[in-house]
């Protein structure tokens, strides 16, 4: 377990999700002494609650992405319940020359994509309906379970010596000299680092930095899942708690 009274890193990540612990991961893979800290809890937010899919061809990380994933159980050395390929079908004929086009774009990346007649679909999802128009058969891509994914980030992190300290929000980072010198946390405990790198888009908080981040209104919509949360395995609970134990 992390002990929760250390206070100077070689840097720290601000936000444990799955863009956060990712980061740490990697970072700790390669040696450095790494921090990270969240207001809440691990995978609580976005990364716990998504729909888990991994097939981004519009992404200019898609080849990295297709590398990466089928790796990723071995690296971490935990399950992120990753399954290659994806079936995708459609009820109307407009879906489906949307899913066709999609298939189009998936082989000019240079990955197979099946398109499949109504009773292909079938064969490959059986609770498939008769109103199946027909579909397509990702060989690429898949999914994985969020939740188990952050987890496995989280784990394998503190398995290189890497810390997470949960509820401690990161209230502000401190620079001087136009570097950056460490992170501002409550109650008036402050964390040293020569670096800090954030996955919360918080203008409030780059701003000591003389840094801004460009933002821009987006709209979308789709389903959350609620993540199991710590308790649901007992490990979750390594992550060290701080200020408040
Ligand atoms: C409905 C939905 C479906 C999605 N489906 C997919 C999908 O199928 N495939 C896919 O790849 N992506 C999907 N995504 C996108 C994916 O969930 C996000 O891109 C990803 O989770 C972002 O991770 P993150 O770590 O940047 O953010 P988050 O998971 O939101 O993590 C940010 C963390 O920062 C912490 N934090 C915030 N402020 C502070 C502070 N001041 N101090 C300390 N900590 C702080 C928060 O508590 C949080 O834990 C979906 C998103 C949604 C909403």
């Amino acid at each position: 377990m992390a002990s929760a009274d250390k206070t100077g890193f070689a840097g720290i990540v601000i936000g444990a999700g799955v863009t956060g612990l990712s980061t740490a991961w990697w970072l700790a893979r390669s040696g450095v002494d790494v921090l990270v800290l969240d207001k809440g809890v691990v995978g609580w937010e976005a990364s716990g609650r998504n729909g888990g899919g991994a097939s981004h061809y519009h992404s200019p990380l898609f080849h990295e992405e297709q590398r990466l994933w089928p790796q990723m159980d071995e690296l971490l050395g935990y399950a992120t319940e990753y399954r290659r390929e994806r079936v995708i079908f459609a009820t109307t004929d407009y879906h489906l020359e949307n899913y066709r086009r999609m298939a189009e774009i998936g082989r000019g990346l240079g990955y197979q994509v099946d398109d499949l007649d109504p009773g292909q679909v079938r064969e490959r999802v059986p609770l498939a309906g008769d109103n199946v128009t027909g579909g397509i058969h990702l060989r690429y891509g898949g999914q994985a379970n969020p939740q188990r994914t952050v987890q496995a980030y989280a784990w394998a992190l503190q398995d290189l010596g890497g810390r997470i300290y949960q509820h401690t929000p990161a209230l502000r980072i401190q620079a001087a000299g136009g570097k950056v010198t460490g992170v501002e946390t409550p109650p008036s405990r402050p964390l040293s680092c020569p670096w800090v790198a954030s996955t919360v888009t918080a203008s409030m908080a780059v701003r000591p930095c003389a840094a801004t981040w460009p933002m821009a209104a987006d709209r979308m919509s789709g389903w959350t899942r609620t993540p199991v949360g710590p308790d649901a395995d007992p490990r979750a609970r390594c992550c060290a708690t701080w200020p408040d134990g």
